[in-house]
């Protein structure tokens, strides 16, 4: 049977044995094309296009003065009272440096989801609420949702964030997102907070936060989420230095609704990869995720498709 939509890879079914009760439905492991969200592909988006253009074009640039994006300082370095610059630990690192192992099985895993650059673009710091969604966005959102444990992680201010949120989530999927963290989330001191610093996303304060640590499938045997099964999803490299191999790193996006490569999709397939993998940041550091500018969407399924006459 062809995967449904999106190049989706199938599958096999999960079994009984060991970790049972942590493993995915087969059914839940594919989008349904034909979802209200979906947003039919153009030919400007099948069109294949050079891998080395890592950056969507927004669609407010050359469009007459006063409507280009508004150019930014760069970012300062945080404080030592912010935590500095992380580094991985060197347990991290052993850890990461076994060999990738393969499950027979898909099984959940904890989503963190950036925001600006990732699933949407704002073209103004003015009007922090309004934004223009990246192409499959909340598809994309959804079937994270739908599939594994989500978290939502931006460095925009709470209030910012919030009403990013309730833009792209119902209040049924925000109900069942294990987290939604904004800049009050990164340890900035009150300086660093106001200014524009980078930010580092240190997956050990969301792995020891208890709102995000009890949704753990095994959390009553003691286990917690760990570099083993989380994947951080961001256009910034930087953000994960402290945690490089659980990242999944995408071009930033800047406003193009007609992006090419289909960026979303692929990193679908590549986290449902990584669901299939025993310990995540080892599957990372031997086979990175790696966007193409001409991949395609997979043939939609047939649902009940009827049996070839005899
Ligand atoms: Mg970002």
């Amino acid at each position: 049977m062809s995967a449904a939509g999106f190049g989706y890879m199938p599958y096999p079914p999960a079994g009984a044995g060991p970790g049972a009760g942590t493993q995915i439905p087969p059914q839940a492991l594919s989008f349904n094309p034909f979802a209200p969200a979906f947003t039919p592909a153009t030919s400007g988006q099948q069109r294949p296009h050079s891998q080395s253009r890592s950056r969507s074009r927004s669609p407010m640039r050359g469009k007459g003065k006063g409507q280009f994006p508004e150019k930014r300082d760069e970012r300062a370095q945080p404080s030592r009272a912010s935590g500095g610059i992380p580094n991985p630990t060197p347990e991290y690192l052993v850890h990461a440096s076994l060999p990738p192992l393969l499950l027979p099985h898909p099984r959940q895993i904890l989503v963190v989801i950036d925001l600006n650059g990732t699933l949407l673009f704002r073209p103004s710091r003015k009007n922090p609420s309004q934004f223009v969604e990246r192409p499959h966005a909340r598809r994309f959102l959804s079937y994270c949702i739908d599939t594994f444990h989500v978290a939502i992680w931006s460095s925009a201010k709470p209030d910012n964030v919030r009403r990013m949120c309730d833009q792209l989530m119902t209040p049924e999927q925000r109900q069942r997102v294990v987290a939604i963290w904004g800049r009050d989330k990164f340890g900035l001191d009150a300086a660093d907070y106001n200014r524009r610093v980078q930010c580092y996303k240190r997956l050990g304060a969301l792995w020891g936060a208890h709102e995000v640590a009890r949704t753990h499938p095994r959390f009553d045997e003691g286990v917690r989420w760990s570099q083993a099964d989380t994947v951080l999803i961001d256009d910034s490299l930087e953000k994960a230095r402290s945690e490089p191999y659980n990242l999944v790193p995408i071009p930033e996006f800047m406003g193009d609704p007609n992006e090419p490569g289909y960026i979303l999709p692929q990193v679908h397939d590549y986290i449902n990869e990584c669901s299939r993998q025993a310990d995540i940041s080892t599957y990372i550091r031997m086979s990175p995720f790696q966007s193409k500018a001409n991949f395609m969407l997979g043939a939609p399924a047939v649902a009940n498709a009827a049996a070839p006459a005899a």
